[in-house]
């Protein structure tokens, strides 16, 4: 690649970062080590805050191709109506305010051994790379799903426009409509994330469209988290609204007719929100970081660097949970990861050996508008297996639902994003 191919990235004061201006960005980082995080989502944010806390002479800068964070947590309930986007919607400004440089750009490759990730609008070099790029979907196996199909039957599971969608067709519905969702397979995101939608769609239904249905087709034989809490609430308050049918292996969808068909039977909706399989984000496969014909990205457990790609670490959901850990693809996980792979980095970089790494997730779940139920899990490194697991007694489910809980699930929305973005 040649050198006038590229706009260059220049600094403006503190943190605060535009194209154009002088080649900072590109060879010189005033003599001190450069970390570049991609992705400022819950691991990338973290990681770039924590690394800039760990070591304040670190050149630590953090590329994220939209202008704000939105919140995957909290957007069940945007959907249901409880909250608005910009509810879920926070700037970079606090990252900014610590010195880190905040680069919006989309990264689209590598040259690992030059050490720089090229973007769409400029290369940045980097001494480490923190790559947390969430995940993406697979749609292969599924006959007709096309550009229509995808338009028409929205997952809503990456917070953004198709958040707003589903939140508008549940208000537009008639009463007596039917709204249908598919629970993803294999590894995915947020494994409750789809039964809480469940369960506040359902409750917004009961509340506001009478006579409305949920059908959930799911392919897992029950309930895939936090199954007994949520079974007892559907049994309490949904009997009327959800049809749950499990094992439920989907062949085709089509868009022309508004239905999605299994094997034995087609069903038609009113409102359909498909949310599909799912691999590691796009941008770690372009890195090179997913072997062949895999769909998540190998890392070394103690330090989380990719095992394909020397000196860069991946984290978050993009990770493959073989290597990683037992640890639920959540944002509380990922940001967990962040600190892991920043205390790492940190260490590497002045010689040191990396400290053993603890993981920690906590995630609430609301089964109606007020009402809440938990899980928590605490993970370690288990040196003489050279993996990381899950300390059972320090990890444990809510015995029930409550509204004290459904107050801690905000609680927990409010704290975890100061943690990560101020
Ligand atoms: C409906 C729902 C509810 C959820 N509820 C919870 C919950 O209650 N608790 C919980 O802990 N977790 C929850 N989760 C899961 C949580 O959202 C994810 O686990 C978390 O977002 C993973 O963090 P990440 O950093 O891996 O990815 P993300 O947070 O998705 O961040 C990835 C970032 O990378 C950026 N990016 C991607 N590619 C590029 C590129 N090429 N160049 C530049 N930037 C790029 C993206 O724009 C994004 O900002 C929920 C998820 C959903 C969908």
């Amino acid at each position: 690649m040649k050198r006038r191919d590229f706009i260059k990235y220049g600094t403006i004061g503190l943190g605060v970062v535009t194209l154009c201006g002088p080649n900072a960005f590109a060879s010189s980082h005033g003599g001190h080590k450069r970390v570049v995080v991609i992705g400022g989502g819950y691991g990338g944010a973290t990681a770039a805050k924590y690394l800039k806390m760990g070591n304040p002479a670190l050149d630590v800068v953090l590329v994220e191709k939209e202008q704000n964070f939105v919140s995957c947590p909290i957007s069940n309930w945007v959907i249901a109506g409880m909250k608005k986007m910009d509810d879920i919607t926070i700037g970079y400004q606090g990252l900014e305010a610590r010195g880190i440089k905040v680069v919006h750009d989309e990264i689209i490759g590598i040259d690992a051994k030059a050490g720089y990730v090229q973007g769409k609008k400029g290369k940045l070099e980097y001494d480490r790379l923190i790559v947390s790029p969430g995940i993406d979907f697979r749609y292969d196996g599924i006959e007709g799903f096309d550009a229509a199909a995808k338009k028409l039957m929205p997952h809503a599971y990456k917070a953004g426009p198709q958040t707003v969608q589903l939140q508008q067709e549940l208000a537009a519905l008639p009463a007596g409509g039917t709204v249908l969702m598919r629970v993803p397979d294999g590894f995915y995101r947020c494994p409750p994330g789809p039964y809480e939608r469940a369960s506040l769609i359902a409750d917004y239904l009961k509340k506001n469209k009478k006579g409305s249905k949920l059908v959930i087709l799911d392919p897992h034989k029950k309930i895939a988290s936090k199954g007994k809490l949520f079974k007892q609430a559907w049994d309490d308050y949904y009997t009327d609204v959800i049809d749950f049918r499990t094992e439920q292996v989907i062949a085709s969808v089509s868009a022309a007719n508004k239905s999605v068909s299994t094997y034995e039977e087609e069903f038609k909706a009113d409102i359909i929100n498909f949310i599909p399989d799912q691999k590691a984000g796009d941008l770690a496969f372009a890195l090179g970081l997913v072997p062949e014909k895999k769909h998540w990205a190998p890392v070394k457990p103690i330090t989380l660097e990719s095992t394909l790609v020397p000196g860069v670490h991946v984290i978050g959901d993009a990770t493959d949970p073989k290597t990683s850990g037992p640890m639920p693809k959540s944002g509380f996980v990922a940001s967990s990861m962040g600190k892991v792979a920043a205390a790492a980095v940190i260490a590497e970089l002045a010689g040191k050996t990396a400290p053993m790494p603890s993981f920690a997730n906590t995630c609430y779940s609301m089964v109606n508008a007020t009402e809440a139920i938990y899980v928590t899990g605490v993970y370690k490194h288990d040196a003489a297996a050279g993996e990381n697991i899950k300390i059972a007694e320090a990890s444990k489910t809510s015995s029930g639902r409550s509204e004290r809980y459904g107050r801690h699930a905000e609680d927990w929305a409010a704290g975890i994003w100061s943690d990560m973005l101020t």
